[in-house]
């Protein structure tokens, strides 16, 4: 039974919103965090973006505001950390839009890159719900303009985010001038030993919600992965990508804040509506980035992973990772600029051969395998891979989706199940961990070629120095991919 806002406990304002707002059945976040925190309780929820957290943490926290306060005065109820900048705008863009009802709420936004004197007469005006970043928020906090001990509900959003970039001090710093008697949610895309750490300190008795499997999986995304022989060819690929009329809006992620401004640049000058988005600019400038891709004006955003995190573009039809993202977990937040608010979206990644090991890190990550595409008239020179054949499963076997699943705590297993599904490569993963030299259990047995996902046979050369040098061995396989005219 598909469960509806109205048996949440949200009183008529906060609904008669939802419905204005187009939204008709509650996200599984929504659905299990917005009863449990109508009822006062801790939350420590593990969800990624996309999921419908903000309105998970913000629909409870409105509701509490349109309550008496429990204490007299004025000061900040509720307060929302979040890591980047971004982020903070679109959480008060939506609570904004959550709390239309309820019109004597003020949300004020405090983030780095604000100007000072602007902040300062936002917080003397007084604020109700504060969303901020850690770092200028502590900094607002030690020169006396932001007051917390009448706060009644606190919220980290993406708190693995924030530990990533550094803000535990900062955190602990300012939960330390809050009333202890605080409710507190937390939401992390995944809950790891640093953030149970930081959920123990900071939480009391918290009800567990995971929604991070299904969501991870971002089903409602087409992956795919060209092999790109150089960066000639990628930006071949790219060209050719940003030309299909079916590509909406993109965002092209680079590694680098330089490679970001160059391709911008590039593409610019051949005529494409472009701009980029990277920490190093101006908060004005990503500001006016950020509304022309909103409102259209911007058909490609070339960014950066910090910058991008967060943005929630609902025209975003396709994802293309120009360079793969160092973590495999950004991947999964780089694609899920896409297919936002239940739409379809394409998630497009360019690789090396020799970025093997990235991709493969990627795939385990998300227990997902991206099927290689080729675009016909710019096939790769090199033919190295051999992937699973088209028609054969997308994804990988039983194992639940999850940072730890398949990363560390049980790599020899993870894909286990696969090698009694007749496909032989329950090995080819296991082995991955292995050290140099050890082979993988198909290269005993007379060295038939696994056909399925994962059991990629690459040149000896390929794998020079590396340590998936165990795969050295294998012969070069045909490489089995898609066709796609995108
Ligand atoms: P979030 O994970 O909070 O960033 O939300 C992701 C996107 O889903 C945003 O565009 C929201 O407006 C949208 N959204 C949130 N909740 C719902 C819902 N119950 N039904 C449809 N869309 C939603």
């Amino acid at each position: 039974m598909t469960q509806k806002f109205d048996t949440l406990g949200l009183n008529k304002s906060i609904l008669d919103a939802i419905e204005a707002t187009g939204y008709t059945t509650p996200t599984p976040v929504q659905a299990q965090a917005v009863p449990e925190a109508l009822a006062g309780r801790d939350l420590l929820v593990s969800s990624q973006t996309g999921s419908g957290k903000t309105a998970a943490f913000m629909l409870p926290a409105l509701q509490a505001l349109s309550e008496p306060a429990k204490v007299a005065g004025r000061g900040v109820r509720v307060l929302v950390l979040t890591p980047t900048r971004e982020l903070a705008m679109q959480v008060t863009k939506a609570t904004e839009t959550y709390g239309r009802n309820l019109k004597r709420i003020k949300t004020v936004s405090i983030v780095g890159g604000m100007p000072y004197p602007v902040q300062n007469r936002l917080l003397k005006a007084g604020a109700d719900i504060l969303v901020a970043t850690p770092g200028r928020l502590l900094d607002q906090m030690q020169s006396g303009r932001v007051d917390l001990t009448r706060l009644e509900m606190l919220v980290l959003d993406e708190a693995d985010r924030m530990l990533d970039m550094g803000f535990k001090d900062d955190l602990e710093a300012i939960v330390a001038q809050t009333p202890a008697e605080r409710q507190t949610l937390l939401f992390s895309a995944t809950i790891d030993n640093n953030i149970a750490r930081l959920a123990h300190g900071m939480l009391k008795n918290p009800v567990r919600i995971d929604v991070s499997g299904q969501q991870a999986k971002h089903e409602n995304i087409e992956q795919r992965l060209h092999f790109a022989d150089d960066m000639a060819h990628k930006n071949r690929l790219l060209d050719h990508l940003l030309r299909d009329e079916s590509m909406q809006q993109a965002i092209v992620f680079t590694s680098t804040k330089r490679a970001a401004d160059d391709l911008a640049s590039d593409l610019h000058s051949q005529g494409f509506a472009v701009g980029a988005l990277h920490g190093d600019m101006k908060q004005a400038a990503r500001t006016r980035t950020l509304a022309a891709l909103r409102k259209g004006g911007l058909r490609v955003l070339v960014a950066t992973d910090v910058a991008a995190r967060g943005i929630d573009v609902q025209g975003i039809s396709h994802v293309i990772n120009y360079d793969l993202p160092r973590q495999a977990e950004d991947y999964v937040h780089r694609i899920g600029r896409t297919g936002r608010a239940g739409k379809n979206g394409i998630a497009i990644s360019f690789a090396n051969v020799r970025e093997t090991f990235t991709v493969r890190n990627i795939e385990r990550f998300t227990s997902q395998a991206i099927p290689v595409s080729v675009i016909e008239g710019l096939e790769p020179k090199q033919k190295a891979f051999d992937r699973k054949p088209a028609g054969a499963p997308k994804k990988f076997g039983a194992k639940p989706a999850g940072k730890f699943g398949g990363k560390f705590s049980d790599r020899g297993t993870t894909f286990g199940d696969r090698a009694s599904s007749g496909h032989g490569a329950g090995s080819s993963f296991s082995n991955a961990s292995k050290p140099s030299g050890a082979k993988p259990d198909y290269a005993k047995s007379g060295g038939a070629k696994p056909s399925g996902l994962g059991s990629w046979t690459k040149p000896a050369s390929a794998y020079a120095g590396k340590k998936e040098g165990s795969f050295g061995d294998k012969k070069q396989g045909t490489a089995t991919t898609r066709r796609t005219t995108v």
